[in-house]
């Protein structure tokens, strides 16, 4: 009996030993022809067939996209980038940076322009324009952009990051850009002894004093809670500014004004719980932030707050041959340094998931020649007026008609149109000439806008057509290329 059991157990034992192994194997091959199912449905012959297949689309430019496309480039695969709504992402909207790494203290919008230029340098194509529709169903993946643009990709890095949270309250909408604003750094010239509230307690909201403080009578911080979470450094430099005061337990509920803007806001006080009407000129919003993954997530998944759910500790999200990297997938860290480490991570798996489908360079010219759409425009560059004297020159006394792009150089909606006015320069070339002003150092001719000409510079970007030395008409909307054609163009003569 014992034996027997011995024997059984020598049996099983035995089976265990042929058996497993057996298993393991069956599992092995199993997993590897799953692993294999899963590349094998990535057929680079089928691919090559289409055209305006590139090998990796990144989408967004922030810090995140931009070191993708650089390590991209530099594994010398064709690296485009699609700009988004604000080319160089949230850093080209802050003032100082004192946290990347390198650099004790350098402006938001230098060192993004730093980062492009690197991955220019390496052959990144930047384009200016912004997805707007993705399936990521199928493979080759397929998108569209805002202006028209469709074109496949082998492989997708998403970069978005993300947008500012708004109040969601009465007036809010009704006042956008008349008043409420999320960047300070745009639009503090334009509150120049004003009374502003700056909304929320982090980071954020600092900057937006440190931008405001100086230019401004008053700055009230609104802080919902007890205390503030920014940096214990940043709180105490809002401390050293006379006019600037912070306010515990403070909502707003409603904002009022009329024709020419804000006038009353209805602050909540959590304490007492109660609502007073309070007068003031400005608000700068600074609430958070909310992932830019709406377009994205019909085939991918995000968790409740919508930020991407990731493969494991890669950049791949839960579809192969899709990498994200930076705020759309970030929920924790939220910093520009860790966005470029996990655009170099993105870049360094998509490159990878690319040469484990059988990419190669004799693949990459083949695609490139069938581009049908170069993703390239011509542009030229724009003539720059400080002076009042360069503005009666070139927009007074220029007969036809003129276009005045008025910036500022750290305002993300100017960086995003300018491509776009210099595109347009060079289609209506006989047509029209435009020319750019910063708006915020050439205070002569914005004085001369307002007191001679009554129109004045209230916000940037603000586009305004002259005819023969007269003012024919303005917009103060931030327009994508076609709008921005749309809009020139009724007031061009064939
Ligand atoms: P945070 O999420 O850190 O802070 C948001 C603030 O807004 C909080 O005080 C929050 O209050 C408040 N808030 C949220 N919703 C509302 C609402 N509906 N009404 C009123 N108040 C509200 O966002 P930030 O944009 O400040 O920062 C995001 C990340 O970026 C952080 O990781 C930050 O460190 C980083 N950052 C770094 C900078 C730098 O280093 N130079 C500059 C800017 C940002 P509550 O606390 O009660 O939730």
């Amino acid at each position: 009996m014992k034996y027997s059991v011995r024997g059984e157990e020598m049996v099983s034992q035995t089976r265990f030993f042929y058996v497993f192994p057996m298993l393991l194997t069956l599992v092995c091959i199993s997993g590897c022809f799953s692993k294999k199912d899963d590349t094998t449905h990535f057929k680079l012959a089928d691919a090559i067939k289409f055209e305006n297949v590139i090998p990796v689309a990144v989408i967004g430019s922030g810090p995140a996209g931009l070191s993708a496309a650089m390590y991209i480039a530099r594994a010398g695969m064709k690296a485009f980038v699609f700009g988004g709504p604000t080319p160089c992402g949230q850093l080209t909207q802050t003032t100082f940076i004192e946290n990347w790494p390198g650099r004790e203290k350098v402006l938001g919008v230098d060192l993004m322009n730093d980062v492009k230029h690197q991955a220019e340098f390496f052959g990144a194509c930047i384009i200016n324009d912004t997805v707007t529709h993705a399936d990521f169903s199928k493979w080759p993946f397929t998108m569209r952009t805002e202006e028209g643009r469709e074109f496949k990709a082998l492989s997708v890095v998403l970069a978005t990051g993300a947008h500012p949270k708004i109040l969601s309250v009465p007036g809010e909408k009704k006042f956008w850009g008349k008043g409420v604003t999320t960047c300070a750094v745009c639009d503090a010239p334009f509150f120049i002894g004003k009374d502003v509230v700056v909304v929320g307690g982090g980071d954020s909201a600092a900057e937006q004093v440190f931008e405001l403080a100086p230019y401004v009578k008053k700055v009230s911080v609104y802080v919902r809670g007890k205390s503030m979470r920014a940096a214990k450094l940043m709180q105490q430099r809002i401390l050293a500014y006379d006019n600037v005061e912070i306010e515990y337990n403070k909502q707003i509920k409603a904002i009022h004004g009329d024709d020419s803007g804000i006038k009353t806001i209805d602050v909540y006080d959590s304490e007492v719980n109660e609502i007073e009407s309070r007068p003031i000129d400005g608000i700068f919003l600074a609430i958070g932030h909310t992932p830019n993954s709406e377009v994205f997530k019909k085939d991918l998944k995000v968790d409740d707050l919508g930020y991407l759910i990731m493969e494991g500790r890669s950049q791949q999200t839960l579809k192969k041959g899709v990498f994200a990297a930076g705020e759309i997938q970030d929920r924790v860290y939220r910093q520009a340094a860790v966005a470029a480490g996990e655009g170099i991570k993105a870049a360094l798996d998509a490159t990878s998931f690319l040469y484990e489908i059988g990419f190669n360079t004799k693949i990459g010219q083949i695609l490139e020649d069938n581009f049908f759409e170069t993703f390239s425009d011509d542009q030229v560059e724009l003539q720059e007026i400080s002076l009042l004297a360069d503005f009666t020159k070139h927009v007074i006394e220029e007969p036809g008609l003129v276009v005045v792009d008025f910036y500022s150089k750290t305002c993300p909606g100017c960086i995003r149109m300018l491509p776009s006015l210099e595109s347009l320069a060079h289609h209506l070339k006989d047509k029209i000439s435009i020319v750019k002003c910063n708006a915020t150092t050439s205070i002569d001719i914005t004085r001369e806008l307002k007191y001679n000409l009554g129109l004045q510079v209230r916000k940037v970007p603000a586009i305004m057509i002259f005819k023969d030395g007269k003012f024919l008409a303005r917009t103060d909307e931030i327009m994508n290329k076609k709008e921005l054609f749309a809009f020139v163009n009724q007031y061009v003569q064939d």
